[in-house]
Order: C-alpha cells, then structure tokens, then sequence
C-alpha cells in the first residue's frame, strides 16, 4: 500500500510538534505548513491523504483556507479535519457545512485525534477508489474531461513552482456529423474508439490524452517546448490520416484539426485550454485536416 501522507496547517509551532507526536504510526509522512498560503500550495503540490487544518489563523483563518482547497479539483476530495480551540466549537457546524469532513478540539486527546485520522484516511481511501472509475472514458479508455481538468491544474502548479513549459492541444474530428449520417452511429464510435486508440498510442507516458467531450480530444504534453509539441502533434495528425475503419460499404478514413497552446514561460497557464480551442477554431476556418498554433499575436496572425 501507498505511503499515507497528512498535511498540517496551523500558525501556532508547538503544535506540529504534538501533531508529529501523535500522529506517528498512524501516517508515514506528515508535511508542515505556518501559513495558509504556503499550506495550499503544500496540498496541490504533495496532495496529501488528509488536511489538519487550524480555524484561528491570523490573515486567512481556515475556513477561507478550505473554501479554496474544496474549488481545486486537485484538492478538492482531501478529507479536511479542523482544528479549533475547544471554546470555539461553534465555529464546527460552519467548517463543516464548508465541506469539512471532522473536527478535533484543541487541546488533543491522542485516540480521539488518532481515530479520526484514521476515519479520514478510510474516506480518502474510497474516494480514490470510486475516482479511478470515475477518470475514465467508457467509449475510448483514454482519460475522461474530470481527469484533464485535473492534469491542467497539476501543470499549471508544476510550472508555476519549477518553471518550464507545457502544451495543451485539443483535436476535434473533421465532418464527423456526415460520417455519422453516413455509416451510423455505431461507426461512429468506432472511429472514436480508433482514433482514441491511435492518440493513445503516441503519447508519451508523462502526456495525457483526454476525450474531451463528444469528438474532441485534448492532450497535455509535458515538460515540452513549442518545437517539440508542434512536431508530436504532426505526427499524430499524419497517424490519423493512416487510420482505416471498416463498414460495410468499404473502407473509409477521416480527419482532425487541432490547435495548440503553449504554457509556461511567457505564455499564461490559466487559460492554456481555451486558447487551444481560439487555434481548434481557426483550423476548421483555413479548411480542416491541419494544425493551428496559438501566438500573442492576434487571432488573425496565428500560423499553421
Ligand atoms: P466540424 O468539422 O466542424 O467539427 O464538423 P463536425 O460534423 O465534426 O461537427 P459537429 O459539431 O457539427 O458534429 C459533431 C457530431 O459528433 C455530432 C454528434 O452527433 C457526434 N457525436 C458526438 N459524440 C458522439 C459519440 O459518442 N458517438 C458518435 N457516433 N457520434 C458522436
Ligand atoms: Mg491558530
Ligand atoms: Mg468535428
């Protein structure tokens, strides 16, 4: 089984102290943060099994520690357990409401602090459980919009804590209404099936490949430069037009258009997606089957 990992919150010293005395034994690791700030940078970046996490702190209390932890995909299942001193627990019922998962009063009572970590720990467990299944797309295997989400949100973490680059590329299947009115809709899925297949396979294994909805694809290429990106997302395109699926009346093939993004350096991390998909559009503009780069340049300028 995986190393458990727990992440504390909490402005006051003497506490880690205690928390890495009780706690041992009931997690491997525990990661330590003073501010709240540097707590949710922590937990997008160590995504830890379970948040202890201080009510009282001075700037950004708790509550308003755990309203941004639960808007992060990334984040967002860690059972959180607040810590509050013990004439404070009517603040609990908020914390709670919040999306809290359990409260501990301050000061602990080990089996009680150590019960409820483990109770947090079993939540957490069936959560991931129940998020492996629900990462998936039934038609393709490859990941699903949830899990793209997610990876985006990782990336965008990743660069803004170590630098460097990524690229997002959304692909959307040529005229596939006319192959759908053409061979059926069964066909149809399996060009989806195929093509997910095909982006699948040239992926890298630090990539992700996502089914974005209906017949749009998204990738993340990590830790790349626009060189790099521009020439993965050729060759997919070259492996696309090699595809052949069969239907009765014969053999057919089709096309995509992509358009890319790049992110990191000087380009922004926020919206990576969405300027992929300005390049998706202009691609079905300029005549489909090709690749459309995103620049700083305006819409109009943007190169194939
Ligand atoms: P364009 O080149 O502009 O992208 O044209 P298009 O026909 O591909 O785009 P449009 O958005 O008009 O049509 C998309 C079609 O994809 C319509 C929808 O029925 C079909 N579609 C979406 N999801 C599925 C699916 O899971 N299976 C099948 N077979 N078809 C799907
Ligand atoms: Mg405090
Ligand atoms: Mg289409």
């Amino acid at each position: 089984m995986s190393r458990l990992t727990a992440l504390l919150i909490d402005d006051d010293p003497n506490v880690h102290d205690l928390i890495d005395f009780h706690l041992e034994g009931v997690v491997d690791r525990i990661f330590h943060a003073e501010h709240p700030a540097s707590g949710i940078a922590l937990a997008t970046h160590e995504m830890p099994d379970v948040i202890l996490l201080d009510i009282e702190m001075p700037y950004m209390d708790g509550f308003q520690v755990c309203r941004e932890l639960k808007q992060l995909a990334l984040t967002r299942d860690i059972p959180i357990i607040f810590l509050t001193a013990d004439n404070a627990t009517h603040h609990v019922a908020r914390g709670l409401d919040m999306g809290g998962t359990d409260y501990v009063t301050k000061p602990f009572v080990a089996v009680e602090l150590q019960a409820r970590v483990r109770a947090a720990l079993r939540t957490r467990r069936l959560i991931e459980l129940l998020r492996v299944h629900a990462r998936v797309d039934a038609l393709t295997g490859l990941k699903n919009r949830g899990a793209l989400e997610e990876a985006l949100e990782r990336s965008a973490a990743e660069v803004a804590r170590r630098g460097g680059g990524y690229a997002v590329a959304l692909l959307d299947v040529d005229h596939f209404k006319v192959v759908n009115d053409t061979y059926g809709h069964g066909i149809g899925d399996e060009v989806l099936r195929q093509l997910g297949a095909t982006i699948g396979g040239l992926c890298r294994p630090t990539d992700l490949a996502a089914r974005y909805g209906g017949e749009e694809f998204a990738l993340v290429l990590a830790d790349t430069n626009q060189a790099t990106a521009i020439t993965i997302c050729e060759r997919l395109l070259n492996a696309i037009r090699k595809i052949r699926v069969s239907a009765p009346a014969g053999e057919f093939g089709f096309t995509i258009s992509a358009g890319l993004a790049m992110a990191g350096g000087n380009c922004p991390t926020d919206d990576a997606l969405q300027r992929a998909d300005e390049a998706l559009y202009h691609a079905k503009g300029l005549g489909r089957d090709r690749l459309v780069i995103w620049t700083m340049a305006s819409a109009d300028d943007l190169v194939s």
